[in-house]
């Protein structure tokens, strides 16, 4: 999921982190620079980063539902199988950094028993299963082709620089006006690189401003530049599931824009703005029974 191709690593290398080292981002746009404009937020509310990242609504009604009406609205296939797959990458991966073995049948049954997900999407299961096998292969394969290349190290030596990932780091988003606790996918901390996992057949252009927010997050606590961010797409063509990167220097557009999009969610949050219905709504929204109905 995390691990790059050959390719990927060429393009990072030739083309992503020379275009950071040509064109610099501006300092007022790194994390760090929270407390003055343009970072700084203008308002005193929290919201959390998918409101402030999510464009599936075209006037930001979700924004305004969840955090001023309180609505939670009602989940479909395509969510449960996301928050199935997150789970389910982020508990391979750490278990296997953690040399811990966990059988998926009884992780599954245990994990989302209580979140009705077995009832409801039946086909859930078979594609999340596809998922954890993929992750786990990957894991096992990149370890084991540390191990052979460097016979003096230790286990933990070659786990640390074959598997280099901070999976579902718990970070603080409130300098930047986020939420207390936010839940960062993957950060490579050989690489410096913010990976946030989409499960989702279309690619947006705006999918960039999740790993653009959470750089910017972990720029303001823990004061290190974070220049490449990068989408992973998880898709299913028929049995067969697709993994696809895109890989990107998170510029100072990217930061711009982040900043746009929190600004006016959070103008619309603290005046308690109902932006009203868009001509046309995203067919899989949750709150098409609230606003549709
Ligand atoms: S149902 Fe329509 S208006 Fe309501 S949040 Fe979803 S996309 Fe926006």
């Amino acid at each position: 999921m995390f691990f790059l191709s050959e390719v990927e690593y060429k393009l990072l290398i030739n083309k992503i982190l020379p275009l950071a080292r040509e064109n610099p981002v501006d300092q007022s746009l790194r994390g760090w620079s929270w407390h003055v404009p343009p970072l700084k937020p203008d308002y005193n509310v929290r919201i959390p980063m998918f409101l402030v990242c999510s464009k599936y609504c075209p006037t930001a009604r979700d924004a305004y539902l969840y955090m001023v009406e309180e609505k939670r609205g009602i989940v479909n296939e395509k969510m449960a199988l996301g928050s199935a797959i997150h789970a389910a990458v982020r508990t391979v991966i750490r278990n296997f950094i953690r040399g811990k073995k966990l059988n998926f049948e009884s992780w599954y049954e245990e994990t989302l028993k209580a979140k009705d997900v077995k009832r409801r999407f039946e086909r859930v299961k078979s594609l999340t299963r596809f998922v954890w096998e993929y992750v786990e292969a990957m894991c096992k394969s990149k370890f084991m082709e540390a191990m052979s290349r460097q016979p003096y190290a230790s286990e933990d030596s070659v786990m640390a620089t074959a598997l280099p990932f901070l999976v579902n780091h718990r970070i603080s988003g409130e300098l930047l006006g986020l939420s207390g606790l936010l839940a960062v996918d993957c950060y490579d901390y050989l690489r410096n690189i913010v990976f946030d996992v989409k499960v989702s057949d279309e690619e947006y252009e705006w999918y960039r401003l999740f790993p653009t927010g959470y750089a910017l997050v972990f720029e303001s606590v823990y004061e290190v530049p974070v220049d490449v961010g990068c989408v992973v797409y998880v898709k299913f063509h028929g049995d067969r599931l697709v993994v696809k990167r895109d890989m990107f220097y998170i510029d100072d557009d990217l930061r711009s824009w982040w900043i746009e999009e929190r600004d006016e969610k959070a103008r619309l949050v603290a005046m308690k703005m109902d932006p009203g219905i868009p001509k046309e709504c995203f067919k899989d929204c949750m709150y098409l029974g609230v606003c549709r109905s």
